[in-house]
């Protein structure tokens, strides 16, 4: 089944539309919490089969290697795309990031 892009404004769908899309870093937790935090979805946790699109990064968290795009291990996604198709960038918030953290490396 194909995935659908984590961030709960975004419609993107992996292989229908023609993006790349990357798996949330969860071996990586400070990552990770930063990734979630953004998504900023209610009780929310990702699992192995969550990935987010292309379009929640900048091109300079990419790398490309000959056979496709290849996301930076330290990329965090910063753009959410919203309903309205106006693009907000979004401000990390250090304390959600702190509470995400202690939730993930229970
Ligand atoms: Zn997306």
């Amino acid at each position: 089944m194909p995935a659908k892009c984590a961030f709960p404004t975004c419609n993107n769908t992996q292989n229908i539309d023609k993006l790349s899309f990357f798996q949330f870093p969860l071996n990586e937790s400070k990552v990770c919490a930063q990734w979630v935090a953004v998504v900023n979805r209610k009780k929310w946790i990702p699992t192995m089969s969550s990935k987010s699109c292309e379009k929640h990064f900048d091109i300079s968290d990419f790398y490309n290697t000959k056979k496709k795009k290849r996301l930076k291990p330290d990329a965090v996604p910063k753009h959410i795309i919203a309903p309205d198709r106006i693009e907000e960038v979004f401000e990390l918030d250090i304390s959600i990031i702190l509470i995400l953290l202690s939730i993930i490396e229970v």
